[in-house]
């Protein structure tokens, strides 16, 4: 949940790169934690009373900006997005479950 800064993507050793994903990660559950200060029209209750990013339809997070599949609260993301990282078991994960097709070495730059 890097996608909007961190590509990874300025030399040959970058095998995974939020440029050319789809923002995978967003579409998994975030649960929110006390310190977290996210809009509250973009947060919902999940069945258990516990706090979350709401996440509409198509399955994206709220605060994903559909088009250019950045984060429209950056600055202000939950924990479990700042801690989230590229190229890490999850993403490479949530990558082939929803990517299948893309090869998993490519270069960006
Ligand atoms: S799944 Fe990985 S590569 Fe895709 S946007 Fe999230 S952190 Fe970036
Ligand atoms: S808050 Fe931002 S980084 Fe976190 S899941 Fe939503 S769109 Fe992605």
């Amino acid at each position: 949940m890097q996608h909007m800064n961190a590509t990874n993507d300025t030399d040959d050793s970058a095998a995974i790169s939020c440029a050319t994903c789809e923002a995978c990660c967003c579409r998994l559950e975030v649960l929110l934690m006390g310190e977290d200060d996210v809009p509250t029209r973009l947060t919902a209750q999940d069945q258990w009373g516990g706090w979350v990013m709401r996440r509409l339809e198509d399955g994206w997070c709220a605060a994903l900006d559909r088009n250019t599949l950045r984060c429209t609260i950056y600055e202000r993301r939950p924990n479990v997005c700042r801690e989230y990282q590229v190229g890490d078991y999850e993403c490479m994960g949530e990558r082939l479950r929803l990517l299948p097709s893309k090869p998993i070495h490519m270069h960006t730059s």
